[in-house]
């Protein structure tokens, strides 16, 4: 048996029999770790408090080789995302970033670069970035660090460098360029606003793009590219990206 030590962040958690609790972390050294919190649903648990979604505690945790459950020992609260929980909105955003690591990142590898994106993301949302703003760079991002999504710069076809009147053809694997869009049905107009937001976030920081206001349409748009690029790579959508928009919309309704 092992005894491992790290940083982590809080993706997801379920009930297991009447007292424990199973919980997915994300860590930067061996990616996404998931265990068993023994007790933890007691009250006075040494685990109460520390599991929650987003947070960011240092664990303690046993390896046995050929067990799929680590046992976690210990978990101190570093962060708590609590600011994000106050609000339905901040809810269902918390599991939809938390379930793009989930999906993307692995089991047993490196994986500090989706840490550090899901950390800062959580820490803008805290210090009050726009929400929009920040789940549209989260997103282009995932996809980037996936190696599925690059930065729209050269033609993907030609190898021409992309800008009016590019496109995403319907396989969504890239943003090509005007003359080859032009000889491709059933493409998704990308504007230059997109082109230029996907270009931006490969060297500014979360807060440094919140510094010049980006326009509702151009988010809206980036929302589609990535949506369809995130889409056509899983063969579906996250299940928290249908619950967001559908229970938004009811709320909207009501
Ligand atoms: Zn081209």
């Amino acid at each position: 048996m092992t005894l491992h030590s790290a940083e982590a962040i809080l993706l997801d958690q379920f009930d297991l029999h009447d007292q424990d609790r199973i919980v997915t972390l994300l860590t930067r050294e061996r990616g996404k770790v998931r265990g068993v919190a023994r007790a933890a649903r007691r009250k006075y648990s040494r685990f109460s408090g520390q599991l929650q979604p987003l947070a960011k505690v240092r664990v303690v945790w046993f390896e046995r080789s050929g067990q799929d459950l680590v046992r976690l020992s210990s978990a101190e609260l570093i962060r708590t995302a609590d600011g994000l929980m106050r609000e339905l909105e901040g809810i269902l955003l918390a599991g939809y970033l938390a379930e793009h690591m989930l999906e993307f990142a692995q089991e047993n590898e490196e994986s500090d670069r989706y840490f550090r994106l899901l950390d800062s993301t959580t820490e803008a949302l805290l210090a009050g970035v726009d929400s929009d703003l920040a789940t549209r760079y989260y997103e282009a991002w995932v996809l980037r660090l996936g190696g599925i999504f690059p930065a729209p710069f050269d033609c993907p076809e030609c190898g021409r460098p992309v800008g009016e009147g590019a496109s995403m053809p319907a396989r969504a694997e890239g943003v090509i360029c005007a003359d080859c869009a032009s000889e491709t049905v059933g493409g998704l107009r990308v504007s230059p606003g997109a082109i230029d937001f996907l270009r931006r976030i490969t060297t500014s920081s979360l807060p440094e793009m919140g510094e010049r206001t980006v326009g509702a349409r151009v988010l809206a748009e980036v929302a589609e590219i990535t949506a369809r690029v995130r889409r056509s790579f899983l063969q579906r959508e996250l299940r928290s990206h249908r619950v967001m928009l559908e229970t938004l919309a009811r709320v909207g309704d009501a």
